[in-house]
């Protein structure tokens, strides 16, 4: 079978077995659970995870788009039931992903889809319990900022998860190498419940929020707005944390979220 690397579909295969353990060692694996796993490829993590809920009543779901992959990881764990190949775009998967119970999301993501990952994990019907990820060094950053350096991703993110950053995996640790350097990150969820309104709405206020990062506040909200929400109208949006975003949106929309 030729596997020669795909560069449009984010084809950089991990080579450093250390870096391998320690995404897996990240992720808190518990009896009972289910788990994601996004970008399988030949299956190097998806074996050292494997390796370590030996006997544990597991269900890993490999979501892989790549056929050459798909068919190679269902003859690799043809023994194992435990392991699902999902051979589809896992844009297209995560919201009709319907866990039994908590679950957790990992993988080496195909950095071109990096946020469009991130935006589908967190409208899941459920949001996952932890997701490890490893991502470019960059997008890993700009998720774990905080106020006075906020970004729209890092409050969008923080509002629902936990953000730990894990540490930086260079670029030579992949083949074929890619053009940035990679970086962990291990997102624990927080516990906030809200409609399911909520997140879109949300989400299109952040976009609004940051769309003039260099302009203060009342540039962008209305006096009243700002006055509503208590907020200093010559702050900028890099200034507020995602707990001063969430309390700013409720006071503006107390029928979708209330603190
Ligand atoms: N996990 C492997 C590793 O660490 O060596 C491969 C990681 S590689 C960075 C990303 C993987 O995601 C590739 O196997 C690629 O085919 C797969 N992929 C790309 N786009 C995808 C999509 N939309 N849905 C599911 N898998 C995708």
């Amino acid at each position: 079978m030729n596997f020669e690397p795909k560069k449009h579909l984010g084809q950089n295969f991990l080579l450093d077995t250390d870096i391998i353990r320690s995404i897996i060692d990240s992720i808190n694996l518990e009896d009972g659970e289910e788990f994601i796993e996004i970008g399988p490829g030949h299956g190097v993590l998806t074996q050292m995870a494997v390796s370590r809920i030996k006997g544990k009543d597991k269900k890993i779901y490999a979501v892989e788009i790549d056929e050459r992959f798909c068919r190679k990881l269902e003859t690799m764990f043809l023994e194992d039931p435990g392991i699902i190949i999902i051979c589809k775009d896992v844009l297209d998967y995560l919201p009709e992903f319907s866990p039994k119970g908590e679950f957790k999301i990992f993988g080496s993501l195909p950095y071109y889809i990096t946020s469009p990952i991130i935006h589908g994990v967190i409208k899941m019907k459920k949001q996952p319990k932890q997701c490890v990820f490893l991502i470019q060094k960059e997008v890993a950053e700009k998720i774990n900022c905080k106020a006075p350096d906020s970004s729209y991703l890092s409050s969008f993110v923080q509002t629902f998860y936990e953000v730990a950053y894990l540490g930086k995996v260079p670029a030579d640790r992949f083949d074929p190498k890619p053009e940035v350097d990679g970086g962990i990150i291990s997102l624990e969820r927080k516990n906030i419940s809200y409609n399911s309104d909520f997140v879109s709405k949300y989400e299109g206020f952040l976009h609004k929020a940051y769309s003039h990062p260099r302009k203060m506040l009342n540039k962008i909200f209305t006096k009243e707005e700002l006055e509503k929400g208590g907020i200093n109208p010559s702050i900028r949006a890099q200034n507020l944390d995602s707990q001063q975003w969430l309390n700013f949106f409720s006071k503006l929309n107390p029928a979708l979220y209330e603190i």
